[in-house]
């Protein structure tokens, strides 16, 4: 069978970041918001973006995956419906029921609390993060803390976007953890 011709039933896959739009000035003057609304509403785009994470980490060994609320959960959830582990939520402030741990962090634009339920994994427990953007690194940072605190250990943490100039990927690279994303955008 000869290689397809340019154009002849040629399926070309899209990228992520053709899905993202960009929205200035939201929440705050001065930031440039990357909104995942078009990529999770396209069934494409959704599948993509889940099918990529999975496939990533298919032949990773991974008791949990825990997701950052709230588009974390999104994606987390699906992500670990596919790889068959247990999925841990990680909540903003006040959210969660019964004995929590949490820990305070510095936003890109102002700070907030993320909560696990305590006793929630075994000791030891081998979990994946996911958001659904990592931009200074301060909500992974904080994310991976907890984990820690609960006795897990982050052996990856995934981003569908990634903003690299802000240094948060480095930063969670630098305490030992794996990053992975699906895109990248220049700049903030
Ligand atoms: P950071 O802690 O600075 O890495 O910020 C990551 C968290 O804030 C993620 O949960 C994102 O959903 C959100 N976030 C930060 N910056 C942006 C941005 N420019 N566009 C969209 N979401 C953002």
């Amino acid at each position: 069978m000869g290689a397809p011709l340019q154009g002849d039933l040629a399926v070309v896959t899209p990228s992520i970041a053709s899905f993202i739009r960009t929205i200035p000035d939201h929440p705050k003057p001065g930031i440039l918001f990357r909104d995942v609304s078009g990529l999770l509403e396209d069934p494409l785009g959704l599948r993509l973006a889940v099918d990529r994470i999975t496939d990533h980490y298919m032949s990773s060994s991974i008791d949990f995956l825990a997701a950052i609320e709230a588009r974390g959960f999104i994606f987390g959830a699906a992500v670990a419906y596919n790889l068959g582990v247990g999925f841990l939520p990680l909540r903003k402030k006040g959210k969660l029921p019964g004995e929590v741990i949490g820990v305070d962090y510095e936003l890109e634009y102002g700070s907030d609390r993320l909560e696990i339920q305590t006793q929630r994994m075994q000791p030891g427990a081998r979990v994946l993060l996911v958001d659904d953007l990592i931009a200074t690194g301060g909500t992974a940072d904080a994310a991976i803390e907890l984990i820690h605190q609960s006795g897990g250990y982050v052996h990856s943490a995934c981003f569908v976007i990634d903003l690299p100039d802000l240094g948060g990927s480095e930063r969670i690279r630098s305490r030992g953890c794996d990053v992975f994303s699906l895109c990248q955008f220049d700049g903030h």
